[in-house]
């Protein structure tokens, strides 16, 4: 990129994107937006929305999980011939269980620049405000649904630094609960609705989640972050929510 922000030839951006509050987009990535040739959106509708209140006008092609591995060289080509391209995902940073991870390997073994435009991403936001240790994390992003869960819970309770986990409404229940069953009960934050005007941050034990959720049907986004094993205990707190 020149020094008036303009993209440069052949280079792949990877921008990160609001997740929620449209106010969170920087600079950076709106001047990159605006100077690709192309961007290659997970869904093209929700991208247009963030587009059209910037009044950014570039063309979007669509690039997600189902289209990948036909998208991918159809963008390579773009990057040959000295068009730049950015890929966005519908929320935060692409590559954080969302697609880009294929184009981004690809570009670097054909030997284009990739460069990060960073910016949002809710695992972070979540963790910095849980109050929890933040010197060592690890984050697991969703747990398998079915194949490889069990498993993945039991590994979890010897996990000692902080765990940061990605949650869907309708499955959030049933994924404290399990944590309370696979690492006994625990200090927990669920940031719901990061950035958003129903934002909340519950901050309680395993157990406490566990009524909190069963007491109103949850919904919205959530990030769940858990304290590891061997951290600091600072004595049980009541659930509140803030
Ligand atoms: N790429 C995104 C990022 O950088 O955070 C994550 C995309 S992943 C498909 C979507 C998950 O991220 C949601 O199910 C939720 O766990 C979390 N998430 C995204 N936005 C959120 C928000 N505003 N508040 C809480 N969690 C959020």
């Amino acid at each position: 990129m020149n020094r008036q922000g303009a993209a440069a030839p052949g280079t792949l951006y990877i921008v990160a994107t609001p997740i929620g509050n449209l106010q969170d987009m920087s600079h950076r990535a709106l001047e990159v937006l605006r100077s690709v040739s192309l961007i290659a959106a997970e869904d093209t509708r929700t991208t247009r929305v963030l587009l059209d209140h910037y009044g950014i006008t570039t063309p979007t092609v669509s690039y997600h999980s189902h289209n990948e591995v036909r998208r991918v060289p159809q963008l390579l080509e773009r990057l040959a011939e000295g068009s730049s391209v950015a890929v966005v995902s519908d929320a935060g940073t692409p590559g954080i269980s969302d697609p880009a991870g294929v184009v981004v390997r690809a570009a670097l073994d054909r030997g284009f620049s990739v460069v990060p435009i960073p910016g949002p991403t809710a695992l972070v936001a979540a963790l910095v405000v849980s109050g929890l240790r933040t010197d060592r994390f690890v984050f697991e992003g969703f747990l398998p649904v079915k194949k490889g869960r069990r498993t993945r819970l039991n590994e979890l309770a010897k996990e000692e630094r902080t765990i940061v986990l990605y949650e869907s409404p309708h499955r959030v229940e049933r994924t404290i609960r399990e944590l309370l069953e696979a690492l006994g009960d625990r200090r927990v934050v669920l940031a719901r609705e990061l950035t958003k005007m129903f934002e909340e941050h519950f901050r309680g034990m395993l157990s406490d989640a566990a009524v909190h959720l069963a007491e109103k049907k949850p919904r919205g986004e959530y990030v769940i972050v858990v304290e590891g094993v061997e951290a600091p205990k600072r004595g049980r707190s009541a659930g509140t929510a803030m």
